[in-house]
This record gives C-alpha cells, structure tokens and sequence, in this order.
C-alpha cells in the first residue's frame, strides 16, 4: 500500500524537493525546522508585531497605545522577513503552489488555537481579490487558506468583495499611502449574514493593516459585532 501511494504521492518535501522517508509528512525534517524558526514568538494581540510579553500593556503593544483600530484583535503565525522560509513558502503560495495549502493551513490554525478570540468566531472571512486579480492568478490564496481552518462551528463567508482594483505597493509603502490606496475598495454582498455576528478576517500577509483595516470598517459598517485577523505574517515591523 506504501508503494501504491508513493507512485500518487512520491515522498518528497514540497519546498526543497528532497526526498522523505515519511510519505505523511509534506516537508522535509530541514524544511519543517527552519519553518518553525520562523514562528511561534510572543506579539502583540493588537498589531501582531514582536514584542516581548512583559512590554503588553492593557492589551496592547507600546506601538498601539492610543491608537484605533476598526479590527478589535489579531493572530500570527510569523513574521514576514524576505529570505525566510515562511517568507518564502507565502510568495511561492501566491504564485501557483497552491500545494503548501495544508503546511500553511496548519501554521494557520496553530496561530488560530492560540489566540483569545478563536471562541469567539462564527464566520471566518478571506480578505477578497479583485475578480480581475482572481482571474490572473487563478485563485484566491486567502481562501484557500480559509477552507485550512479547522473550526468546530465557524463558517466561511465570501460576502466581503473587492469593488476598486487597487494598486501592488511596495513594502515600504507609507502607511499612510496604503490607506489611501484601499479605502472605500470593499463592500458587502446584498443578502449578507454579518450583522451582529464575530468575524474572523484571513489573510497571508498583514504589511500596515491597512487593508485588514478597511475590510474591518466595512465589516462593521455592515452591521459586524466584532472583527479579528488572522494572518500568516506580520510584515514591515519598523512601519508605525
Ligand atoms: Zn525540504
Ligand atoms: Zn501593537
């Protein structure tokens, strides 16, 4: 039996190629190693960024004191550091390997469990493409992400949609500028079920949290009780 799953799955890591013993396992022992290095750190609830434990007050990083935001809380897998494994695995999850699906689903939910929200969630919302976007690619990474999740009663909902096709900004983008670049770029679908619910947003990269942002204030002008994130990586750790 062994044999036969190999000829429909040959055991080699999904990263690196290299061949594994283990056929239940999708990444090679180096591979899942330097993945792990890459996550698990304390941060912040609120804006997902490193931060020692002992420097959250009332909730919240130094950074966040004083500041709004229209998502009321946020989990991580990792940081999103260019030449990183995690790093890595995102960009190559955008461009057309949709089989790391389950590796990131899998650093997703762990995020997930540990977070103080997870109870909370009744519908877990991808942060939408533009249809153009979708169309190019092929499909939405923040979906697939969200079909990963393993939640006992939460549902997924695609009634959050991307109206505007808004621009690809560098990382270093102000924060400013992407506020600017994603306002008014959503909107609910008609006939949506978010009034008075939880959501969860998802998505693979958090850079300022603009876009999460936007997508929350839309959420909640919609009727949203409370909305979270859920993200693979925090980016741009020094954009305040
Ligand atoms: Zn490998
Ligand atoms: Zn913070």
């Amino acid at each position: 039996m062994q044999g036969v799953n190999q000829l429909f799955w040959p055991a080699v890591c999904i990263n690196c190629r290299e061949s594994i013993c283990e056929s239940d396992r999708s990444l090679c022992r180096d591979c899942w190693s330097e993945l792990l290095g890459c996550v698990g750190a304390d941060y912040c609830p609120r804006c997902g960024r490193d931060v020692s434990r002992y420097a959250i007050v009332a909730g919240v990083c130094p950074d966040c004191q004083g500041k709004e935001f229209h998502f009321d809380g946020i989990a991580r897998s990792g940081v999103y550091k260019v030449g990183e494994s995690l790093q890595q695995m995102i960009v190559a999850f955008k461009n057309g390997r949709t089989e790391l699906d389950s590796t990131l689903g899998f650093l997703a939910n762990s995020a997930l469990q540990g977070s103080s929200f997870v109870n909370a969630i009744e519908f877990f919302v991808p942060v939408p493409l533009h249809w153009s976007r979708r169309l190019t690619r092929g499909y939405n990474q923040s979906l697939i992400l969200a079909n990963e999740l393993k939640h006992p009663t939460a549902k997924i909902s695609t009634d959050l949609a991307r109206t505007r096709r808004t621009k690809y900004q560098p990382v270093m983008a102000s924060a400013a500028a992407r506020a600017r670049n994603v306002a008014g770029a959503f909107a609910v679908r008609k006939g949506h079920n978010f009034s008075g619910r939880n959501i969860c947003l998802v998505d693979d990269i958090k850079t300022t949290g603009a876009t999460l942002n936007e997508c929350a204030k839309t959420l909640k002008e919609a009727g949203a009780s409370k909305v979270f994130a859920l993200v693979l990586a925090v980016a741009g750790q020094n954009i305040s």
